[in-house]
């Protein structure tokens, strides 16, 4: 596998590729990697000739206060495990590449972006926006892979392809779990034992919940439900697009979960 380590060294290699008519997968990542982005970086081999995984923190979706500088950081772990996953290229951007001018947040998210992780995230997905769609015109990918774990991300990383019309097919990834069911994600490394345990909780009483033969009400018991188990905060609990997506605070992590109803 290679490591491009800034704009121009990507479309070197990027640049060759397209001239042979081979189709280039993607999946943008912020690193700290796991047993879900090894899947979609799978689903995108599965899908074109040669594949891309970017790492880049991007500091456009942190709002101040938010865990930008202290986000898990591992670029020898996560280059071993985009090999392993049979990943062509790893993007590793500097802030310059993506941001020349210093971090902004200039591409808007659609309506998609209403409501859920905006109510409590509002900077969030103009800056997920604004870096995927910088990477999106430097890696040029015919295919892009994002997880179903971030329901929402993928619905508004949709609507932003379809509106501005890019040339890219978009790829939805199942949510992978731990033995346990609950959802990888890179922020679960902050959770300590205890909180771990009740973190495991969440994916249950969403499973629970969906099982009912009326999801489709207000979910105060589902509520009363996760406060029990020991979440400090339940920030939504709410269905949409065919799922119930939950957000829930431990502590000083924030969890998000969603399960097809
Ligand atoms: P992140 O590095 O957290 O920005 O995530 C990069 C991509 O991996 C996004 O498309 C996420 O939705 C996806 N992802 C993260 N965790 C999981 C998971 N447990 N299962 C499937 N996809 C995931």
């Amino acid at each position: 596998m290679k490591i491009a380590r800034s704009k121009a060294e990507l479309s070197g290699i990027t640049g060759g590729w397209k001239e042979r008519g081979l189709r280039i997968g993607f999946v943008p990542s912020m690193g700290a990697l796991h047993g879900g982005h090894v899947s979609l970086v799978k689903i995108a081999v599965a899908h074109a000739d040669m594949t891309v995984a970017s790492i880049y923190v991007n500091p456009a979706q942190f709002a101040p206060g938010e865990d930008f500088a202290s986000y898990p950081r591992d670029e020898k772990s996560d280059c071993a495990m985009l090999e392993n996953a049979g990943a062509n290229l790893a993007y590793i951007p500097s802030e310059k590449d993506i941001y020349p001018d210093g971090p902004v947040s200039d591409i808007r998210a659609g309506a998609a972006a209403k409501g859920l992780e905006s109510d409590f995230r509002p900077h969030f997905f103009d800056g997920v926006c604004s870096v995927v769609f910088r990477l999106f015109q430097q890696v040029r990918p015919d295919i892009a892979v994002f997880g179903e774990k971030d329901y929402q991300q993928l619905c508004v990383i949709r609507e932003m392809v379809r509106e501005r019309d890019l040339p890219v097919e978009i790829v939805g990834a199942p949510v992978i779990r731990d033995e346990e069911g609950l959802a990888l994600s890179s922020r679960n490394a902050y959770l300590s034992a205890k909180e771990l345990k009740i973190a495991r909780r969440l994916n249950k009483i969403l499973f629970d919940i969906v099982k009912k033969p009326s999801p489709l009400i207000p979910f105060p018991e589902g509520r009363g439900k996760l406060l029990a188990a020991g979440f400090d905060e339940v920030q939504y609990l709410e269905p949409r697009w065919g799922r119930l997506l939950a957000a829930v605070r431990i502590g000083k992590t924030r969890l998000i979960d969603n399960v097809e109803i």
